[in-house]
């Protein structure tokens, strides 16, 4: 049983207790491990039941050689009683097991799934501030002593030191805004070269659809010409404008490669 558990006085829903919850020796009560004597059967906390042992001592009870096991049952029942929050007065209004007080009290630890907003912690800051975690809630985010990262260098600050941190450091802030300018402009210059190569692309692309349909529409208008007006010989005008229509091709073409390699 370790300190705080002997400090801590529980109470109990029912008052009416049918097992014995405190120590014959020390008069504290016994809320885990639980010592019968082997002599007479006798209860006994853990910390007298040791000291007992090692001292060599006799029987508190009977004055026989003292000798004990651990009682399983004793501490079962008494783990089953219903109590009260010990920070009852403070306005906590949990009651429960005696075997969860401890996960809901969460002595000395910050925060966790339903614990107690009564029980007294220290904040978590260093300030050295000692109060309940529903006050320390409110505390901990305005605690002088909370650290926080300046938003123009970085530097990580304790809030308490903000106004003289803002005042000294001027020429390190503009350097950093000055920077931060910088790499905003060079990232939009990118940008805006990603975007133009995008169009050049769809650009060409639209273009070279285009010229093919053309090409196609040529190639179609000269069959039917050819076909409504049969001639044994091959007509001198096809021959000419299919020439002059591969020829355009070539020049734009060569237009868009240029217009592409242009930058
Ligand atoms: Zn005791
Ligand atoms: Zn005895
Ligand atoms: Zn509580
Ligand atoms: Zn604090
Ligand atoms: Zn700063």
């Amino acid at each position: 049983m370790s300190t705080s558990d002997v400090d801590e006085e529980i109470e109990f829903v029912n008052k009416d207790l049918k097992i014995q919850v405190k120590c014959p020796i020390c008069h504290s009560q016994m809320l885990e491990d639980v010592y019968q004597t082997g002599c007479c059967g006798k209860l006994a906390c853990h910390t007298c039941d040791s000291r007992l042992k090692k001292d060599g001592s006799n029987c508190f009870n009977c004055r026989e050689q003292y000798k004990s096991h651990p009682d399983k049952n004793a501490r079962g029942l008494i783990q089953d009683l219903k109590m009260h929050c010990p920070n009852a007065k403070k306005g906590c209004k949990w009651i429960g097991e005696v075997r969860d007080r401890k996960n809901h009290i969460k002595k000395g630890e910050r925060d966790g799934d339903k614990v107690c907003k009564f029980e007294v912690i220290e904040c978590c800051y260093g300030c050295k501030r000692k109060d309940t975690r529903k006050n320390m809630d409110k505390h901990e985010p305005d605690c002088p002593e909370k650290p926080y990262k300046c938003q123009y260098c970085k530097e990580t600050i304790k809030q308490k030191d903000e106004e003289s941190h803002m005042k000294s450091e001027v020429p390190k802030h503009l350097e950093c805004a000055f920077d931060k300018f910088t790499q905003e402009i060079q990232s939009q210059k990118k940008e805006i070269v990603n975007m133009k190569l995008e169009m050049q692309a769809s650009e060409s692309t639209r273009l070279v659809t285009e010229l093919q349909n053309q090409e196609l529409n040529k190639d179609v208008f000269q069959v039917n010409r050819t076909r409504t007006f049969p001639s044994n010989h091959s007509s001198p005008e096809r021959s000419k404008s299919h020439e002059s229509s591969k020829d355009s091709w070539r020049n734009s073409l060569g237009n868009i490669v240029g217009w592409i390699l242009m930058d």
